[in-house]
């Protein structure tokens, strides 16, 4: 059912024949965690109770959008970011351990914004395709929750496709100039 599903997503017209029954197909079975997990979920918990208390009901409804550098930095001081890169960048936690984490930070809606973009998405990027430079300049940073990201890929006519990308950046006696228009810098 599952396959089928899926074949007919292949042509997006087709999606419109999907009927309610064949979503209601999809079956996504409880199951434990690994007892590491688990056991992190308590010791997260504990510190959430604490750290989110503060934030009145309309900043935690905000979650990831929240921006708050101290509680990056205090996330940072107990190795829960990052914590899936390997030595010396993380401490090789296992993805569960990491989907705890998260899923506690966000049902707590804890302001998570300052380092969301780095921890998970250009943290991992620099280290599939940094240079050994820039991974021993930014990663460190990133884990302590105190190098935080944007990203500024989004042009007005340019979303899914990247290489249709306006944006320039020309070499300049001692730097760079860049040159473009961006949006959704989140
Ligand atoms: C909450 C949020 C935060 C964001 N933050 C950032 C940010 O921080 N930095 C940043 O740079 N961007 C950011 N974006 C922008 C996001 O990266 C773009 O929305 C994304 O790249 C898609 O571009 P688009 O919206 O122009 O859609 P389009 O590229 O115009 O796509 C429209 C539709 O066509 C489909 N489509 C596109 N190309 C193909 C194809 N070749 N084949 C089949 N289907 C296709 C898409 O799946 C989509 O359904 C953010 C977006 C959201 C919603």
């Amino acid at each position: 059912m599952v396959r089928d599903i899926a074949r007919r997503f292949v042509n997006p017209l087709d999606c419109r024949s999907i009927r309610g029954e064949d979503l209601s197909q999809f079956q996504f079975q409880p199951c434990d965690l690994p007892p590491a997990a688990e056991a992190l979920r308590g010791e997260v918990r504990a510190f959430l109770d604490e750290a989110v208390a503060a934030y009145p009901p309309a900043g935690r409804a905000r979650s990831w959008a929240g921006f708050d550098a101290d509680f990056s930095r205090k996330l940072g001081e107990r190795g829960w970011l990052g914590m899936t890169w390997p030595e010396p960048w993380g401490r090789s936690a296992s993805a569960l351990e990491r989907y705890v984490v998260v899923e506690e930070l966000l049902a707590a809606g804890a302001p998570v914004a300052a380092h969301w973009i780095a921890e998970r998405q250009s943290g991992p990027l620099l280290l599939r395709f940094g240079t050994r430079e820039q991974q021993e300049r930014i990663l460190p940073g990133i884990a302590a929750g105190e190098t935080f990201f944007c990203i500024g890929m989004s042009e007005p006519d340019s979303g899914s496709d990247l290489a249709s990308i306006r944006s320039r950046a020309d070499k300049t006696d001692g730097g760079w100039v860049a040159n473009g228009r961006k949006v959704w810098t989140t």
